[in-house]
Formats: structure tokens, sequence, C-alpha cells
């Protein structure tokens, strides 16, 4: 055999595998949460916000288009037959969109990588993002951000029979993917600098990576990373402990305040009518996390 037949065989039975492991009976559902499970969120009836630009927008237009991710079993997955978007992120673009007076299903998703987050607010592609995105200092010169309605933290994804690697301490010498325009990147290039950093656009691309043996770990968020194990659970492991805070809030442009409260308060209300343990549990709690306690608003002041 040629070495690109072997190489193309590996890939065949890999996907042979993945398809037959994501098949077995017990596994989690491979199209994310049954559609019945998801809660009906009420739209707010006359809700008006004429001093937000991104509102009197999505008006005009008659529905909001948000940004969000494909590729994230759980929080953001595309059905490619479909293309119908599904998660947790995404019930949370849904539930404040009823919240800001649109019918949830009238909701347009658009999906943006990491890196593209910020010029795709700034741009006006998209009028809030919801996608396991990090609030952080520097990013908050860019864009403003609701929330936090969700507590992420940085951990590993490894192969199943990888003995070697048991935290950040452990990446010295070792190949790790991560996605470029991301905090876990970030952190581990300032701080684990002997690490063999390699970045793709998307975490999918890393787990393929992971599988043909091309990395030898794949680092983000732990609720990203348990999304991908527990699809192959007899090849891939999610190891340690989480070493960082990853505050998940919803970024709306850069100056529109009245949207960014506007957009907290929708979170206060969700979280206390049981809307948004409801949403976890139908999507992110699949993964066998129970629902924890939301992160506290941090309605910081206006800019
Ligand atoms: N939460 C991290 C970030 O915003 C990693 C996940 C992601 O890239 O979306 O950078």
């Amino acid at each position: 055999m040629s070495r690109t037949t072997r190489v193309s065989f590996a890939v065949v039975t890999l996907a042979v595998l993945l398809a037959s492991a994501c098949g077995k009976e017990g596994s989690p559902p491979v199209k994310g949460p049954a559609a019945e499970k998801l809660p009906n969120y009420q739209v707010a009836q006359g809700f008006q916000l004429p001093d937000s630009k991104t509102w009197e927008r999505a008006r005009k237009r008659g529905h909001f288009t948000v940004g969000a991710k494909e590729d994230q079993p759980y929080l953001g997955e595309k059905d490619p037959a479909t293309g119908t978007y599904s998660g947790f992120d995404i019930e949370i673009a849904k539930m404040m969109s009823a919240s800001l007076g649109f019918a949830p299903k009238t909701v347009r998703f658009r999906t943006i990588a990491s890196a593209n987050r910020e010029t795709a607010l700034q741009n006006g592609q998209i009028d809030y993002y919801v996608g396991t995105y990090t609030i952080n200092d520097m990013r908050k010169k860019l864009v403003g951000f609701a929330g936090p309605y969700y507590m992420a933290g940085q951990s590993l994804l490894v192969r199943a029979d990888e003995n070697d690697i048991h935290g950040p301490q452990d990446l010295a010498g070792k190949r790790v993917c991560s996605a470029a325009g991301s905090t876990p990147y970030q952190r581990i290039k300032d701080d684990y600098p002997k690490a063999q950093l390699v970045a793709y656009d998307t975490y999918s691309v890393c787990v393929d990576n992971l599988l043909t043996y091309q990395v030898d770990a794949v680092t983000t968020d732990d609720a990203i990373l348990i999304g991908y194990a527990a699809k192959v659970p007899d090849q891939l492991k999610v190891v340690g402990k989480p070493f960082s805070k990853e505050p998940y809030g919803i970024g709306v442009p850069h100056g529109d305040n009245a949207l960014r409260f506007a957009l907290d308060d929708a979170l206060e209300a969700r979280e206390k009518n049981g809307d948004w343990k409801k949403a976890y549990e139908a999507t992110l709690g699949l993964s066998g996390v129970p629902a924890p306690t939301p992160p506290a608003i941090d309605r910081y002041p206006a800019s």
C-alpha cells in the first residue's frame, strides 16, 4: 500500500469507527437535544428598545441575526442535513430573542469562528453572539458583554490510551491544539511555552487531529471538551482539573449599552423563572453534569 492509500484507509476506518461508536446504545444523541424536551420561551409583548441601534435594526428587519458555533456538541451544533442549530448556547440565544420581543423561531444563526467574533460584531454582520465566549477585559475594549450566563474552565482532551498527560504541566514537548483567537490558546502560549502549540479555526478540526495522532492533546473549555469525549468515549477522555475561569457572556456591539443591559435583565429573568435550568437540562445537562447555579450577572458601567 502506498502512503496515501494507507492514510486514506486509516481515515475511512476511523470514520466507520466513529459512526458505529456514535450509534451505540446508551451513547449520547448525535443530533443533540430532542426538540420536544426544549422549553418554549414566552415572547415579550410590545417590547421596545429605541436606545439600542442594534435592536432598532432588528425591528426593521423583523428578526435577530445571531452569531454562534456549529461544531460544539451540547452547546452549539448545526445539523448538516437540516441546517438547524441546537445546544445550550442556541437556547440562550433564543430565550434572549423572546425577551427582546421576537419569537425564538425567527432567529437566524450564523456560524462565526472564535477569531472572528469581534469583527463580526463590529461590522454589523450579527446583532449578538452566543458561543462559549469568555468575558475578559481585553475583549471588553472591542465589544460589550451581557452576563455571564455560565462558568466554564480550561481543560485538556486526550486519547483514551494516553497516560502521560494529566494537566497543563505535562504539555512540555507535546503537540497541543486549540482554536485561533481563543483564551485557551493564549494561556498555553503565555504560561506553558514548552508545549508545541498548533491552532486551527475550530476545535472539531483539533479533535480530528487528535484522533489521527497528529496532535497529543486538545485544549479549551471543559464544557466543550466533555461534548467531544461523550461522542466517542472509547477513544477520548478529558483529564485533570480545570485550570482557568471562563465566564461565558453574550457579545454585543461595543457601546450598545441599552442592548447589553436589556440582555442582563433578560438573563436574570430567565434564570429566575426556571427557563435557564430547563434549557441547560435539555442540552448541556445531557453530558451528565447536573445544572449548576448560574454565576452572578456582572452589570458593569456603561462604556
Ligand atoms: N471560552 C474560550 C474563548 O472564548 C474558548 C472557547 C471558544 O473559543 O469559543 O476564547
